[in-house]
């Protein structure tokens, strides 16, 4: 019912007249939270080859800033090494983010692994799933922006060639999460922190997985990390244009 609920706001949002781009102003007055997943410390996830996810993160973190800039938006909120999970959300809401991306790189449930030796190293990987994912919380307070974020991130990751990955949905233990749009690789996360404790339109993407070998290698490349960089940028600046369309005979959200 709320995928359905969800699929209908979606419809209505992204088919709304809407004007495409959105002027320069309006990119200027955006401020955009990009989240790097994980600390130096705690690494998260370990890749295939033994590189901690953390340091794949802060590589498409940094391209993304890159890109937004690029793109027009002057106001961009980094959030590296956070004191706790709850201080990144804090900091957007400081900052008066209008949206928070949050950056991570995947892995697969614990029994998928299985161990090999790489460089004389002891490691793990799992090849037999890979793509990006994109996580929403119905607990966010913001949901059906996230949502409609969530859903042209995940075409413009398509139009990009990238493949969205199904199994965070197998019915296995550890996953059975819900999908908001499977062909976009959308799923439901209720309490994840990040998503349900901001203030604003909040995704998280899963950009792929790491513990695939081959595609692992394919996201170390700068090519393949700029190309996902400039999806989430024109996605995010596709969302501003229909936001700010929307909102045009609105009160501004934030005061001067
Ligand atoms: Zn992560």
């Amino acid at each position: 019912m709320i995928a359905y609920i969800g699929k209908l706001v979606l419809w209505i949002l992204l088919f709304w007249p809407h004007q495409g781009h959105s002027g320069e102003t309006n990119l200027k007055d955006t401020i955009i939270a990009v989240d790097i997943g994980h600390t130096s410390q705690h690494v998260g996830a370990m890749s295939a080859h033994g590189r901690g996810e953390f340091q794949f993160n802060l590589e498409v973190g940094q391209l993304v800033n890159k890109e937004l800039v690029r793109h027009g938006f002057t106001h961009t909120v980094p959030i590296i090494n956070p004191k706790n999970l709850y201080s990144r959300t804090q900091i957007a809401q400081k900052n008066k983010a209008d949206l928070f991306l949050s950056i991570h790189h995947d892995s697969v449930q614990s029994y998928y692994l299985n161990e090999w030796t790489y460089h004389g190293q002891k490691l793990h990987y799992c090849d037999l799933f890979q793509g990006f994912s994109l996580l929403v919380s119905t607990r966010n307070t913001e949901f059906h922006k996230s949502l409609l974020l969530a859903t042209l991130l995940g075409q413009k990751l398509k139009q990009q060639g990238f493949v969205p990955t199904q199994h965070h949905a197998l019915d296995v233990p550890g996953e059975r999460h819900a999908m908001f749009h499977a062909n976009l690789g959308i799923y439901r996360y209720d309490n994840l922190v990040v998503l349900r404790t901001a203030d604003m339109p909040a995704v998280l993407v899963e950009v792929g997985v790491i513990v695939n070998r081959r595609e692992e290698i394919r996201l170390r490349q700068e090519e393949t990390q700029n190309k996902v960089a400039r999806s989430l940028a024109d996605a995010i600046q596709e969302y501003t244009g229909i936001i700010a369309s929307r909102n045009h005979f609105q009160p501004a959200r934030r005061s001067p």
